[in-house]
């Protein structure tokens, strides 16, 4: 045994879950269902499947068994496998092996699976029964997403008919009533953990501690933006949001005579839609420079404001690429070198700063945080059932999500919390956070359902822990009948099950088949990539002029999709020749988005190939990549019925949907800025409800485009192969 080793084993029995070690095979062996919850750290993810995968080779039967824990993002399946294949002394693929999607690391003696929920829920697809499963550890149950509550309903079915199958629910906080209660009172065993006191300050007394003042100009939450309205020292106009309004209640019914009159004028200046990045930046400082060495995780909303505040504090002489600081960023979307790096301790004298998503407050843990900046906000998916409208939002974290996260400085001794809010605010929290089934659109979740044959949507849906309103689950059927996923009998047609193979929105995945079945695949990548990363174009107020001069080289046609797919070949171009960089600011476009779209793109390509519609030979779905009719028509056939009609007037014209009479154009909108649009028509991607509903990213289209590409114009011939409906083409030629 090696020292190496040796050190390893001393680390796994000193975790909390090792104490627990013999309780919970006792309870999983005498429970068909187990729950466990314990803090973030104690050892459940690392150490749970391993105490079963050894006592099931110790037992006396020697039996083989075969575990599958579900991850709900594929970064924590990834790095937990590599994490708990180095504890056994082995390579990753020996017994303990991973499965994401477009990736895995398995082989014949792989006992010990970590994969993704969507894996197992495709898994089942094809293996009703989990033959040859002995157990199914379901982990972060406590983060309520939909994929987890719909595996649990699914696997609730699958029980009595696998008697001997074991159901282990691992979960962080405290809920663990309700999930017993839904399997009819499973015991719950608790690990019992330990964590160092934490400090916690919150805006008021960051701001009295650093001294620093906020202003109107400060509080900014793009760097690019920054830059630019730094160059015109003009005020960003204050937006409005939703989120404002339960903070601003807050905030007027509290007042801060306690403190000083400088921070008393910087809290009526807090701007609550932004994340302030100059904020941010004095504060990292001020820890520099004044307190003990230790980890800071500092947790921000996304990858986008992830790489837009890290290109920030790069620039800054300490924070950034010196000798003093190792600045780093844990994800989703990292790749796997820059993951190991996070858990590293780095050199003496350096300290480390991670800037996290909510990945970090309980799927992964660096061990070595002894500081947590919190920004107090999450991208979060919502959905008003009444409207039909879905938004993808930064929204307030929950009470519960903000301790998790202030625990993360508790880890090795104790810590300072930082929450970049009032105390007030955090008052004004809910407790948890809503399940994901309850506040987002279901129609992939339906698709999912009836892929899996598991009859009726709405009787199925009945039995989940808590259950979505029945209009949400009506108006999610209804949609995928019309796009021609589900037929009358809420049967999936030939496309309907080619989306489920296509993890994204229905819409996406349609304009992907579309764009491969009429070989015009380029563009319609591009737009699809772009619909899923945030609006690559930008509008500083104070250049709004120029930005939209610069937009308008693209849009000469009505449409924002074709806007952005000029953009980006534009971008393509001066990449070949580096100068993407330039091209990007010439023309007010984010060059994050455009890398984004740039690397979906490539994803989605493989996914298409998953899903046997298009070989490697990317060549033969371009012969049509250039017709904009035809581009202009699988926009169309994509986002119907996502459509409204347009009114021309004398001088200006007016939008109507059959749902909400009158409509506007997000500014941002390229035909937002014509007075005269000559197509009857404009389907868009996206509404959004603020006071009127806006329509974001919209093209125009014909009679004709409409009358034959809105609704469901693909069709399985016997064989279950993609058929488009005779003529189309012809249409064009
Ligand atoms: P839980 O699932 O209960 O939150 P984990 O099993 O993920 O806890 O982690 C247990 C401990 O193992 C953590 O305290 C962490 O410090 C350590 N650990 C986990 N993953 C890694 C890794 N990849 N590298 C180093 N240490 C790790
Ligand atoms: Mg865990």
């Amino acid at each position: 045994e090696s020292p190496e080793g040796r050190k390893m084993l001393d680390f796994r029995g000193s975790l909390p879950a090792s104490k627990e070690k013999d309780a919970l095979l006792t309870a999983i062996s005498g429970n068909q269902v187990v729950i466990i919850s314990g803090e973030t750290g104690c050892g459940k993810t690392t150490q749970i499947p391993q105490f079963i995968l050894e006592s099931e080779i110790e037992s006396v039967r020697g039996a083989v068994c075969s575990i599958i824990c579900t991850q709900p993002r594929r970064i924590s399946a990834m790095s937990v496998s590599e994490r708990v294949a180095a504890e056994r002394g082995e390579k990753l693929g020996e017994s303990v092996g991973y499965k994401v999607r477009l990736e895995g690391m398995k082989g014949k003696d792989t006992c010990l699976l970590f994969c993704t929920t969507g894996i197992l829920l495709r898994r089942l697809l094809v293996d009703r029964n989990l033959k040859g499963v002995s157990h199914v550890i379901v982990d972060e149950i406590h983060e309520r997403g939909m994929n987890e509550d719909f595996l649990l309903i699914v696997l609730k079915d699958l029980l009595p008919r696998r008697p001997e199958l074991r159901l282990i629910l691992m979960s962080a906080t405290l809920d663990a009533e309700l999930f017993s209660s839904y399997f009819d009172g499973a015991p719950v065993v608790h690990i019992p953990g330990f964590t160092y006191p934490v400090r916690t300050y919150f805006l008021e007394n960051i701001l009295e501690m650093t001294g620093y003042r906020l202003t109107p100009y400060n509080q900014v939450d793009d760097y690019g933006q920054e830059k630019m309205w730094k160059m015109n020292k003009q005020a960003p106009r204050k937006r409005k949001s939703q989120l404002a309004s339960v903070v601003e209640d807050a905030l007027r019914a509290t007042d801060f005579k306690d403190y000083s009159p400088q921070t008393q004028e910087s809290l009526s200046c807090w701007n609550p839609d932004c994340i302030g990045f100059n904020l941010i930046e004095n504060l990292l400082c001020y820890i520099c420079e004044n307190e003990c060495p230790g980890a800071v995780l500092v947790f921000m909303t996304g990858w986008d404001d992830i790489s837009s505040l890290k290109d920030k504090l790069q620039a800054h002489p300490i924070l950034g690429d010196s000798d003093q600081v190792l600045l780093l960023s844990c994800h989703g979307s990292m790749a796997s070198a820059e993951q190991r790096l996070i858990f590293d301790e780095p050199r003496d004298g350096v300290r480390k700063i991670v800037l996290a998503t909510n990945i970090a407050e309980t799927s992964i843990t660096i061990s070595d945080v002894v500081f947590v900046v919190d920004c107090g906000k999450a991208k979060e998916t919502s959905y008003d059932a009444l409207n039909n409208t879905p938004c993808l939002l930064p929204s307030w974290i929950s009470k519960v999500s903000a301790q998790q996260r202030r625990g993360r400085a508790g880890r090795v001794q104790p810590g300072k919390c930082y929450h970049l809010y009032p105390r007030c605010v955090y008052d004004a929290f809910a407790d948890y956070q809503l399940p994901e089934i309850l506040r987002t659109p279901l129609q992939s979740l339906c698709l999912q359902i009836k892929s899996l044959k598991l009859g009726s949507i709405s009787e199925f849906l009945s039995r989940a822990l808590q259950s979505p309103e029945l209009l949400a689950v009506q108006n999610a059927i209804e949609y995928l009948k019309i796009i021609g996923a589900l037929d009358e009998n809420e049967n999936l047609t030939v496309l309907g099950r080619h989306l489920t193979m296509l993890p994204m929105e229905p819409k996406l995945g349609k304009m992907l088949i579309l764009g491969a079945v009429f070989n015009c695949l380029d563009p319609i990548l591009t737009i699809v990539a772009g619909l899923s990363v945030r609006d690559p174009f930008l509008t500083p107020l104070d250049k709004k002029d120029l930005a939209e001069a610069a937009k308008a080289q693209f849009s000469h046609d009505y449409s924002d999709h074709l806007a952005l797919v000029r953009a980006y070949e534009g971008w393509k171009d001066a990449e070949k020749d580096q100068i993407g960089y330039e091209y990007c600011w010439k023309n007010f476009l984010s060059a994050q988005s455009m890398k984004a779209i740039d690397s979906l793109r490539k994803e989605f390509f493989s996914l298409l190939k998953d899903t046997d519609l298009v070989d490697g030979n990317m060549a033969t779905y371009n012969v049509w990549s250039y017709d904009e009719h035809l581009i202009r028509a699988v926009i169309c056939c994509g986002l119907y019925p996502g459509i409204c009609s347009v009114v021309q007037n004398e001088k200006s014209f007016s939008l109507k949907t059959m749902e909400d009479g009158q409509v506007l154009l997000h500014s941002n909108s390229v035909n937002a800025r014509e007075c005269k649009i000559p197509y009857p028509w404009l389907v868009f991607n996206e509404k959004i409800k603020v006071n009127s509903v806006f329509l974001r990213d919209s093209t125009a289209v014909s009679d004709s485009v409409l009358l034959l590409f809105g609704g469901d114009i693909l069709r399985g011939d016997g064989d279950g192969h993609l058929k488009m409906l005779g003529g189309y083409l012809e249409f064009f030629m």
